[in-house]
């Protein structure tokens, strides 16, 4: 079972979430938390690892053999990001543009092109008990994050339970992220601005298909206009996280709510059977 906890915003306390759903389900079974958040990935925080395997991740960008192009300019028709160039007697590749889809050298006429590996981030993992931590960790600069994330998604073990921590927002790296869940967690804020996001969250995760819950996070901060658009919309409101000092205290110091206060183990294996719950219904139906 693959779960993604989502968020159509920022700071809405989606780590929370998924740090404390995975640690709560670990004590049962094995357990995988991606952290695909690659542009910030900070599970690791939480889990107060090491990372002990590294791999690089790269993406393969055109090399051209000058000695077989025509400069037909056929390669720079064809990309879709301008990464590459012919001007004069010159081809030239713009590595950083380069998104490594392939067409270009799958199109040359004169085979003149070549592909090379090129970095642009890492996956990392570690193992701590029944839990295995996945982080994919993109190179400051570096703009593509989609490839990390299908690296990350690639050490998916199918007898595990596994639970994905999404970037925030709304773009590609969020798509590449939920797509392929059994189910996918949303965590909002009880304000205008996270009923705003929350409600474009909403809008991708139903285009996938995905069957979707919400946690409401700072409940008690702002208004109810969250709770009355889940009613509209009939999306299960599962767990709602109160506005607690302590809660936050915990979380600016790195330390898993299930620890700081083990009252909430309970709570997260239950927010984990409604899970279970809602997709056993939807199957069968
Ligand atoms: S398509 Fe091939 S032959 Fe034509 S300019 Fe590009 S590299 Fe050269
Ligand atoms: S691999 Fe794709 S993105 Fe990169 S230069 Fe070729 S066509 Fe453009």
């Amino acid at each position: 079972m693959v779960i993604s906890v989502a968020s159509g915003k920022g700071g809405t306390g989606k780590t929370l979430v998924a740090t404390n759903l995975a640690l709560t389900l670990s004590d049962k079974g094995k357990v995988q938390l991606l952290d695909c958040d690659v542009e910030e990935p900070n599970v690791h925080i939480f889990l107060h690892s090491d990372m002990n395997q590294s791999q690089p991740v790269l993406i393969p960008i055109p090399e051209i053999d000058e000695a077989k192009c025509t400069y037909c300019g056929k390669c720079a028709e064809i990309c879709a990001y301008n990464a590459i160039a012919v001007v004069k007697n010159k081809v030239l590749v713009f590595p950083e543009l380069c998104h490594g889809c392939g067409a270009c050298s799958y199109l040359c006429p004169e085979s003149a092109i070549s592909e090379k590996g090129r970095e642009i981030g890492v996956v990392e993992r570690a193992s701590l008990g029944n839990l295995e931590l996945v982080q994919g960790r993109l190179t400051v600069g570096e703009a593509m994050a989609p490839p990390i994330i299908r690296e990350v998604k690639g050490h998916i073990d199918p007898t595990s339970t596994v639970i994905i921590d999404v970037p925030p927002g709304t773009s590609c790296p969020v798509i590449e992220s939920v797509k392929g869940s059994d189910f996918c967690l949303l965590v909002t804020e009880p304000t205008p601005f996270g009923l705003s996001d929350f409600s474009l969250a909403v809008e991708v995760v139903r285009k996938l298909g995905i069957p979707c819950g919400v946690v409401i996070n700072r409940d008690g901060v702002g208004d109810d206009k969250v709770e009355k658009y889940c009613q509209e919309q009939g999306i299960p409101i599962l767990l709602k996280i109160p506005l607690d000092r302590n809660i936050a205290m915990l979380y600016s110091k790195g330390i898993p709510l299930i620890e700081g206060m083990p009252r909430w183990h309970d709570t997260f294996l239950r927010l984990f059977e409604d899970t279970k719950g809602i997709l056993a219904g939807q199957v069968a139906k």
